[in-house]
Order: structure tokens, then sequence, then C-alpha cells
């Protein structure tokens, strides 16, 4: 399980370690808008906030958040696989500490950059948010980095190779023996 602040480069990180280590990530919803690239079903499953509150309401899912005001939620049905099945799941820090009052077993690691300068840089750089979200992702950051002690393990990515090098270190130490290693291992539900 990922947590780390937008720009923190985490989904370029999840990206590299899924073709490396054939584990699955798993697709969360959002109520969010598309960014310019993101395919429904590749990146999120975008829907409406009436569906979304619906799925909700129906308990369809294993854990949601609000996050940049918009909704954000693991659906229990992305995690439906065989128990032995190890995947990617890419949530906010209240998703974590969901999980976790939950006790569902998991490896967590937080992602983060060598700096808040360095964030901006990347925010900047990648011109998906209008200049008030990216000061209001800024924002978050701060209170997200706070939560880092809450974690399994704090990775901070400067270059990709060396962060997803230490990622794969991390999940070969957290393998139960005999088991493939992974940062979510997927259980009934709660
Ligand atoms: P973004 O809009 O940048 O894609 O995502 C914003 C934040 O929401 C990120 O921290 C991301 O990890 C988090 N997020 C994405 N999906 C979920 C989810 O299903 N649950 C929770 N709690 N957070 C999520």
């Amino acid at each position: 399980m990922i947590s780390g602040p937008s720009g923190s480069g985490k989904t370029t990180l999840i990206e590299t370690l899924v073709q490396e280590t054939g584990f699955r990530r798993v697709i969360t919803a959002t109520t969010r808008a598309p960014r310019v690239g993101e395919v429904p079903g590749r990146d999120y499953r975008f829907l409406s906030r009436a569906d979304f509150e619906v799925l909700r309401d129906q308990d369809g899912f294993l854990e949601w958040a609000e996050v940049h005001g918009q909704l954000y939620g693991t659906p229990r049905s992305e995690i439906s696989g065989p128990e032995s099945e190890w995947v990617f799941l890419v949530i906010d820090v209240q998703g974590h500490r969901s999980l976790r009052t939950r006790r569902i077993p998991l490896t967590s690691i937080f992602i983060k950059a060598n700096s808040l300068d360095e964030l901006e840089r990347r925010l900047a750089r990648r011109n998906t948010e209008s200049k008030a979200d990216i000061a209001r992702r800024l924002a978050r950051a701060h209170s997200e980095c706070a939560a880092e002690s809450e974690y399994d393990h704090v990775v901070v990515n400067e270059r990709v190779e060396d962060a997803c090098r230490q990622i794969r270190q991390i999940l070969l130490g957290s393998a139960p023996l005999g088991a493939p290693p992974s940062p979510l291992k997927p259980t009934r539900s709660p």
C-alpha cells in the first residue's frame, strides 16, 4: 500500500513496479474529472458524485475518503481476487488509517520528494492542475508528510530506479515465507 503527496512521483514508480513485479495495481474510483492523458478503467474508475454515493451507500468500498474536495474509494470488487493475490494499492493517508484501524494486513510505504520545493517544481512541470489546485495540493502535502511516521517505510523518490530498488527490497523483506511479496494482501471484507 503506497501513499505520497501529489507530485511525489508515485504514479511513475507504480507503473515501473507493476512491470517489474507483475503485481496488479488496484484501480480505485474517483469523482474528479480525468486529467489529460488519463484513461477510464486504467487510471481510475471515473464516477459521477451520485454514482459514487450510491456505491458507497451500498457498502461497495473497502475504504473511501474526500481528497481535494473530491471523493476517492477502493471498490471492494477490485480486491475480491484470490486471497493469495498480492496487489499495489495507492491511496491517501486517510485511507491508510482506515485500513490500519481495521487491521487489514498490509505493508505500507510513504513516497516523498526530497523537498517541498521539488514537489512544487514537479507539480508545475506536469502542467495538469491550475495554480489554485497546485497551491491546494502543496498545502496538503505538508499535512500528509506529517503522517509519514504512521507508515512501515518511507522512500525518498529522487531517482525512479533507486526508489524502485528500495521498494523491491522492502517487498522482499515483507514476504511471509514461501509467499510472494506484496504491499497489500487482500483479505475478506472487514
Ligand atoms: P489524484 O487526484 O492526484 O489522482 O489523487 C489524489 C489523492 O487521492 C492521492 O493521494 C491518491 O493516492 C488518493 N487516492 C486515490 N485513490 C484513492 C482511494 O481509493 N482511496 C483513498 N483514500 N485515496 C485515494
